[in-house]
């Protein structure tokens, strides 16, 4: 690992819940992009070169209230001077998330419709609906999740070899598997690297032909781990509570319970059951979602 590396931090063998995570590193891109950290920010540069080479300003997309996909394109909203719609799932709440007030706070309006609209955010009458309504305007699916969402997380691959990590085993956690796809892309067949996704759903395993759909060719090896969910997109479980508060403790660095705080307790379960060697250098790549701690009382 280099030493004047600015993003990785190299974790101590203080042990956490009795396993050393010496061998692990940590890609901060949770410190990245002001009030955009992390992979979110990635995916949508994709897509606003896309809009961007049409003359489009404003950007439509998807998300519930702890989203951090909308979170993240009202804030780059903001920043680069775009208008930003966010159709949100369920019904106005009385009072809304910390994530919905920050995004209205920076300029996102916020169209609220019921579950069973949201349901339709994928099919193409509603998404031409939605286009002829606010027109010129791009709308970019639920997450990001999209060819230019994942040709813009290519760019994480190569932080990770210009950071000194192109040999190790990386992690990061899956949602849309649009990241690690990206990564996959980035860093390329010739990488040593060995690329491991942490499903956070349960039983996701269509995954797997998404990211095989955008890693044809000219990609890293990857694979998706589908047993770390821990109950399930959101669900938390006592062990997993429990892990994430004391490595924070230890390492001082913070997760959150749906995304980033599942990678790296599948990390130290590898680790703990002698499945992964400690010899065996990993990076942790800090997908963010910080923001959705606030949604978890036992972590505020
Ligand atoms: C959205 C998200 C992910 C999952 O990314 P995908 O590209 O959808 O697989 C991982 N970590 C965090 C913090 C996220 O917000």
């Amino acid at each position: 690992m280099k030493s004047d590396s600015k993003l990785v931090t190299q974790l101590s063998g203080m042990p956490v819940l009795g396993v050393s995570l010496a061998s692990v590193s940590v890609l901060r891109l949770d410190l990245c992009d002001g009030n955009a950290p992390g992979n979110k920010w990635f995916k949508l540069q994709g897509n606003i070169i896309a809009a961007r080479k049409r003359g489009i300003t404003t950007l439509v997309s998807f998300g519930g209230a702890w989203s951090n996909h909308l979170h993240a394109l009202a804030a780059t909203g903001l920043a680069l001077g775009l208008r930003t719609i966010g159709i949100v799932r369920g019904e106005e709440p009385h009072s809304p998330s910390p994530m919905l007030q920050d995004a209205r706070a920076w300029g996102m309006e916020l169209i609220y419709v019921s579950r069973q609209e949201y349901k339709m955010r994928g099919e193409k009458a509603y998404i031409d609906k939605l286009q002829a309504r606010f027109d010129p305007c791009l709308v970019i699916p639920e997450g990001g999740a999209n060819l230019a969402g994942v040709e813009g997380c290519e760019a994480i691959g190569d932080l990770l070899v210009e950071e000194g990590c192109g040999h190790s085993t990386m992690v990061l956690a899956v949602g849309t598997g649009t990241t690690l796809a990206g990564i996959a892309r980035g860093l390329g067949a010739s990488s040593s690297a060995n690329l491991v996704g942490v499903s956070v759903l349960k039983g996701a395993y269509d995954l797997d032909g998404r990211v095989a759909g955008f890693t044809k060719s000219d990609c890293a090896k990857w694979k998706i781990l589908h047993e770390h969910h821990c109950g399930g997109y959101a669900r938390v479980s006592p062990a997993l509570r429990e892990f994430i508060l004391e490595f924070q403790a230890v390492h001082n660095i913070p997760l959150d319970p749906v995304y980033t705080g599942k990678a790296m307790f599948a990390v130290y379960q590898m680790l703990s059951t002698g499945q992964w060697s400690e010899d065996q250098p990993v990076v942790l790549v800090h997908t963010g979602g910080l923001q959705g701690r606030r949604g978890f009382d036992w972590l505020t």
